[in-house]
């Protein structure tokens, strides 16, 4: 099943160990009172020892949550053409660099790669490196063995790389904490389920104003957790609603809003596009936080550090960081992305050069569970940030006769510059 929704898994797995998340968050709480929910979160996923990311990682088939790139190559291979097709449109520049933001397995760059293997001879002379973005040592480690067969090395003499290798056809692959190590240069981004993952801050609205949702313990049961609501405004009350608001409950994700300003002043300076893919909607949800654990849903207070937690992204918040430096596409459902990128036709190939009925049922199943609606179809959505030029011609008033018409962007068939 995928993180959306519930359904059969693996086995029941022994609750978090030691629970030493919890016990670490019950000191810190009763020293200096309630959290914010984003506090709780970055915690519970990325403290350095015990979260989540940090010492299980969770995605796959025997995790937690399962991804479209884990499902079917052919969603890696789809965004793989996605990308060359947007070098094609920008003119074919001698290098760019692909930039991975939180890259689970590794897979969905692997599939990736294996695209740019097959059409060397459309991406001969260009220098593409591969730079990843992870937290997770833990994850980094299943990402090299992937993508390099295990050839990666340290690199403590390089302070922004933390780790290097060379992908299985011959593409260099650095590894960082943070986007700010990613050298400057012209960068094609790519974020899978990375937003959702990002910690948020969940406020209400009640007749004395907008009041912040914490994280406490529970006093009748001290080994428990529980939401209250802070006595009064906070700073991210006041920061982070905006005047017009009219829904009684928000989630906001400051850090998702910072990474899309960074990665819009990149684009903007050095070229290139990003392309987020994520469930989410366009600034009408109220209540998405959530947990999973053994690809079933799960209480999103109870056994901090053994479940994945993560809330639908707010596009309409990342298209507002952008404003001003790129333009936006979407976001556009993920069941039209792929179709509009030729799903259909690349299915039919793989059916005709499969033998046997099990890999065509598995081919069909893969299919089922990316573009159904009531799957992964319809809730998960593709959203692009471009620079000005590759939608609209910079204003050329003297000569508007040397206009020839913009390529369309691949994937989203409405080109609404927003
Ligand atoms: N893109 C992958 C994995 C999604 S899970 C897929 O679709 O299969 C989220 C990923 O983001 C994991 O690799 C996790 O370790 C990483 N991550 C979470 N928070 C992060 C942060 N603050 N900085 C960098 N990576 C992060």
């Amino acid at each position: 099943a995928a993180r959306l929704c519930s359904g059969a898994g693996g086995e029941a797995e022994a609750a978090d160990g030691d629970g030493a998340m919890l016990r670490h968050l019950a000191r810190k709480l009763r020293a200096s009172g309630p959290i914010t929910v984003a506090e709780y979160m970055r915690e519970a996923l990325t403290n350095p020892g015990q979260g989540y990311y940090t010492r299980r990682g969770g995605v796959g088939e025997s995790g937690d949550f399962i991804t479209s790139p884990e499902i079917s190559q052919v969603f890696g291979e789809l965004i793989g053409i996605w990308y060359i097709s947007e070098w094609m449109a920008m003119g074919k520049p001698n290098t760019f660099q692909l930039v991975e933001l939180g890259p689970g397995r590794g897979t969905l760059t692997d599939d990736i790669l294996r695209v740019f293997n097959q059409l060397a001879s459309v991406l001969s002379k260009c220098d593409v490196s591969v730079h990843l973005v992870e937290v997770s040592p833990k994850l980094s480690e299943i990402q090299a063995s992937m993508l390099t067969g295990g050839k990666a090395q340290p690199n403590p003499e390089d302070k922004s790389a933390y780790m290097k290798g060379v992908s299985k056809t011959g593409i260099p692959i650095f590894w960082y904490r943070d986007i700010q190590d990613v050298p400057p240069g012209y960068s094609f981004y790519l974020a899978h389920e990375f937003f959702d993952a990002l910690p948020i801050h969940k406020f209400q609205r009640t007749e004395k104003g907008w009041r912040e949702v914490l994280v406490d313990i529970d006093p009748e049961a001290p080994d428990q957790l529980r939401f209250v609501l802070s006595p009064s405004r906070t700073p991210a009350t006041q920061n982070f609603i905006q005047p017009e608001e009219t829904r009684d409950h928000v989630e906001v994700c400051p850090e998702a809003g910072v990474i899309v300003q960074r990665l819009a002043s990149r684009i903007e300076k050095d070229g290139g596009a990003a392309l987020v893919a994520d469930y989410g909607h366009d600034g009408t949800k109220t209540d998405t936080f959530r947990g999973f654990r053994n690809h079933k849903l799960h209480d999103v207070l109870s056994a901090p550090g053994t479940a994945d937690l993560t809330a639908d992204v707010d596009f309409s918040y990342l298209r507002k960081m952008a404003q001003g430096r790129t333009a936006t596409l979407g976001p556009i459902k993920q069941r039209e992305f792929l179709k509009n990128m030729g799903i259909d036709l690349r299915l039919q190939v793989l059916l005709q050069n499969s033998g046997d009925t099990a890999t065509r049922e598995q081919l069909l199943h893969s299919y089922d569970m990316l573009m159904n609606p009531e799957k992964m179809g319809d809730c998960f959505n593709f959203f692009a940030l471009l620079p000005h030029h590759r939608l609209v011609h910079p204003d050329k008033k003297d000569k508007p006769e040397s206009k020839s018409p913009l390529p369309p962007v691949a994937g989203f068939n409405e080109l609404l510059l927003k």
